[in-house]
């Protein structure tokens, strides 16, 4: 099997010079952007709001232990069963447990990325169980055997052309491009689902300390129905998701609607804080917890990076990424793409294979300047390429720099390497593409810029 940077490069070099997709991209996004700055707008003062959010996220996490066990008191409290998860075998394990015990058959599950980063749905079904996703892009990504495009949009790769075909074959659908329909094929197969489903599977936006309670945060009323439905609910969320106080999600919710959808506040949000209570006629019966650290807690004890915990998952920084417009999401090959998945992924996978996202980055900071919670993303990358350097030495990247330290302190040697340097580009230019080529890796995807004829001193010289 390829390494990971071999893969990302390759598909990085074919989507890259795939007009059409770059084109579906940029038309989904444009929406997304003229949106999103008249909702930005709205808000009194949003660089004040986005310091504020900042400042919220960064006491949560400063009392992380704190949050989490009065979160887990208050929901023990309403007879909600709490489950701690180390790694992401353990929660695959917590969640097989419960459903086994219940001797469930089939489960409806709503967006939630942590799953992902655990590949639930692969586990459920390979113990035989029927796992159907309910978000609509959910649904279709499932439908194509894929993992989700964005973390937000996660068929924004995909035309509606290219949707009712997938449908007419999966579903034995009529054909129709029209968007409205697409959504009642759709919905007429999740309506059934729901009603048969026994468990139902959620992520969460957010974990209330002072309430004890999840907040769910959709526009298409799907995690409301697989929390409401199905007997059993449980909820996979990672440890980082705490916010302090119910009030906090004045400032939250419109926050990730803005940065997330350009909406002002996105349709349904809702609360659980427990199962069923005695005189309450719906809800579920039981209502499972899992709190996931899987590595979490690794990115908490970096005292340099630890602000990365404070990602509400909204998926801006995707969106402004000049990279992740070119290459989409699933070049990243991780649960989480972008500049956020960058930074974060060598933590949660390992920084030697997935060092080479780093790299995947123009350092233009344009991810800093639009993340709501004012995450250092770009600098972040570069203190991941430090530390992968650091941890394993690139030694002929060494040897290059010293070598220029060497030749551009000593004015000699740097007038001899002028001289070279040319004669270097004319035979770059004589045997270009060839095996002769010494450049050819280099210049695969990018033109060696020209050597001027010319030097400012020469000029200078010539001149007086
Ligand atoms: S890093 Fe910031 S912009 Fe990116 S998804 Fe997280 S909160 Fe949104």
């Amino acid at each position: 099997m390829k390494a990971f940077a071999e893969q990302f490069a390759e598909q990085a070099e074919r989507l890259t010079h795939d007009l059409r997709h770059r084109e579906l991209i940029r038309t989904a996004l444009g929406k997304y952007e003229t949106v999103r700055a008249q909702t930005e707008a709205r808000f009194q003062d949003w660089q004040a709001a986005r310091t504020a959010a900042a400042e919220t996220k960064r006491a949560a996490i400063q009392d992380l232990d704190l949050h989490l066990q009065a979160f887990a008191d208050k929901l023990a409290a309403r007879g909600t069963k709490v489950h701690w998860a180390s790694t992401g075998t353990q929660a695959r394990d917590i969640i097989l447990g419960i459903i086994r015990e219940k001797k469930a058959r089939s489960i409806i599950k709503s967006k939630a990325m942590t799953a992902e980063e655990i590949h639930l749905n692969e586990a459920l079904e390979h113990e035989g169980y029927e796992v159907v996703e309910s978000d609509l892009g959910e649904f279709i990504v499932q439908l194509r055997r894929e993992p989700p495009y964005h973390i937000v949009f996660p068929a924004m790769h995909l035309t509606r052309g290219e949707i009712s075909e997938l449908f007419a074959r999966e579903l034995k659908s009529a054909p129709t491009d029209n968007p409205e329909e697409l959504t009642m094929i759709a919905r007429r197969v999740l309506r059934k689902k729901y009603i048969t489903a026994d468990v139902g599977i959620t992520g969460a936006n957010f974990a209330i300390a002072d309430t004890g309670m999840i907040s769910i945060t959709e526009n298409e009323g799907n995690a409301r129905l697989t929390a409401a439905l199905p007997k059993v609910m449980i909820s996979l969320l990672g440890i980082e998701k705490i916010l302090p106080r119910l009030e906090d999600l004045a400032l939250f919710l419109p926050m990730l609607a803005t940065a997330g959808t350009g909406q002002a506040l996105t349709c349904y949000n809702s609360f659980y804080g427990g199962p069923r209570q005695p005189g309450e006629c719906d809800g579920p019966e039981e209502f499972h917890v899992v709190l996931l650290d899987n590595h979490r807690t690794r990115l908490l004890a970096d005292a340099e990076q630890r602000d990365a915990l404070h990602c509400i998952r909204c998926g801006a920084c995707l969106n402004a990424c000049p990279v992740f417009r070119n290459v989409g999401g699933h070049t990243y090959g991780t649960t989480y793409s972008g500049p956020i998945g960058s930074v974060i992924t060598p933590h949660l996978r390992g920084l030697q294979d997935w060092k080479h996202l780093s790299g995947a980055s123009s350092l233009c900071g344009a991810c800093t300047e639009t993340c709501p919670v004012k995450i250092d993303l770009h600098h972040h990358l570069l203190q991941n390429r430090r530390n992968a350097a650091n941890e394993k030495p690139a030694i002929v990247e060494r040897f290059v720099y010293r070598l220029f330290a060497f030749v551009v302190n000593r004015p000699g040697c740097y007038r001899l390497s002028k001289k070279i340097a040319r004669a270097a580009r004319s035979f770059h230019s004589l045997v270009k593409g060839s095996w002769l080529d010494p450049a050819r890796a280099w210049t695969k995807t990018r033109d060696l810029p020209p050597v001027a004829p010319e030097t400012f001193k020469e000029w200078w010289e010539r001149r007086r």
